[in-house]
């Protein structure tokens, strides 16, 4: 596969998040449409909590949610920067080290 098969996105291209369980033999998931204001679930509909305990567990889901809520912010504010984000997208047979391989080559 080459460089030039790879797939991008922009933040623009983003309509919905999916939330999905991390719960052994569960996997439930819950999608959200992109939009401002979105929060995420506190459990799945299993009811598994998706809000753990401890100040690494706040400090992710803090992360995630700031993620979150930056997207349609950079969306509103895009015009004013000198450059656009691309994601790019890996394919699933590929781990995250032959990413970074592949793109130090
Ligand atoms: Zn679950």
């Amino acid at each position: 596969m080459t460089k030039e098969d790879r797939q991008y996105i922009n933040l623009d291209e983003i309509i919905a998040y999916e939330f999905r369980c991390k719960q052994e033999t569960c996997g439930a998931r819950i999608t959200v449409i992109a939009a401002k204001g979105v929060v995420i679930p506190g459990n799945c509909p299993q009811g598994h909590d998706w809000v753990k305990p401890g100040m690494e567990a706040v400090a992710a889901h803090n992360a995630l949610q700031q993620f979150l809520e930056s997207v349609p912010e950079v969306e509103r504010l895009k015009r004013f920067l000198g450059c656009e984000l691309y994601l790019q997208l890996r394919y699933p047979q590929e781990s995250q080290s032959d990413m970074v391989n592949k793109i130090r080559s």
